[in-house]
């Protein structure tokens, strides 16, 4: 039940520094998926076929590592257990190089597909093999579309029964596939018993509107100009840091295209992958960043209560 945090050597932790503002460390991460298994395509690969495909994710995080050691940042990497298990130098290579491994669940199933002993599995599973792959404790975990949210509230209380130091699954905005547009854009202590807390992926506000700006198609799609005046808003208006996140398959172009997905789905996986890696550099080079569990150590101290039931039922399973 404690959450331990590794002890985090300051310059591991806060990594570059050029151009930053006020000191604040935003967390960067890395959802390890390979360019098969994401949401879009969900519904045109199975599952099932996934072991016949050739993988190109090892590769690609290693073009991510490569860039982040050109930087001097440390970031961390939430795992998927299916390719934990099948791709184990590659997350030595990731905790060798200071980077935080942490959980994406098993194979890449939404929470609220799920009920809560299925989650409990999944995220089980996925946990003990990146662990042993790596020997390093997992005390993070994204869910797989940022899936938590007002129908899942036993997931919270999953993951810090589980003994999760934070959680950075809830995308705060109104979005076709995902979000929770009621949670809060920052840090929050969903249960009133433990002290693992959520750090909703970034939201700036414009117009007084929420919108995306943590990573994801909007980075790719938009101009770079946008991530920054976001994530500076975020740093300057709000005090606050940010989250940002995007995938090992969006450093690559010369992945292989999926010619029957529906055309929005296509639109959304493959505009600006020739820029990523650019774009990428920029961001590093203009913010200061640094690993999750350390956002989270930080942030602990300021996150609003949001307890979404009463402590007693707090580890009922309302999906039973
Ligand atoms: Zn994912």
């Amino acid at each position: 039940m404690n959450a331990p945090f590794q002890p985090l050597s300051e310059s591991l932790a806060t990594g570059a520094s050029h151009g930053a503002a006020q000191g604040i460390v935003n967390g960067l991460s890395v959802d390890v998926e390979d360019w098969f298994q994401v949401g879009a395509f969900e519904n045109v690969i199975a599952r099932g076929e996934w072991d016949s495909i050739k993988t190109r994710v090892e590769d690609n995080v290693y073009r991510v590592i490569d860039l982040f050691a050109e930087a001097d940042v440390s970031a961390t990497f939430f795992t998927l257990g299916w390719v934990a298990k099948r791709h184990p130098n590659m997350i030595r290579r990731i905790a060798d190089a200071g980077h935080e491994l942490a959980s994406h669940g098993y194979d890449h199933a939404r929470v609220f597909t799920m009920d809560r002993a299925g989650f409990a599995e999944d995220i089980r599973k996925a946990r003990t093999i990146i662990e042993d792959c790596s020997g390093v404790a997992v005390t993070g975990y994204r869910a797989p579309s940022f899936s938590i949210d007002h129908r899942t509230p036993w997931a919270f209380a999953e993951l810090a029964e589980q003994g999760y130091a934070y959680s950075s699954s809830v995308a705060p905005v109104a979005h076709d596939h995902y979000g929770w547009p009621e949670a809060p854009r920052f840090a929050f202590k969903p249960l009133p018993w433990s002290p693992m807390i959520e750090l909703p992926v970034t939201t700036a506000m414009l117009g007084g509107r929420r919108v995306a700006a943590g990573g994801g198609g909007f980075f790719r799609v938009l101009p770079y100009a946008f991530s920054r005046w976001a994530i500076r808003q975020v740093n300057r208006s709000d005090g606050r840091p940010a989250v940002f996140y995007f995938h090992p398959w969006e450093v690559d172009p010369d992945q292989p295209r999926v010619a029957h997905a529906p055309l929005r789905s296509r639109f959304r996986h493959y505009t600006g992958l020739g820029k990523m890696a650019g774009k990428l550099r920029e961001l590093v080079h203009d913010f200061r960043w640094g690993r999750m569990d350390l956002v989270a150590h930080r942030e602990a101290a300021r996150a609003e209560d949001l307890f979404l039931s009463a402590p007693d039922a707090a580890t009922a399973d309302i999906a039973a």
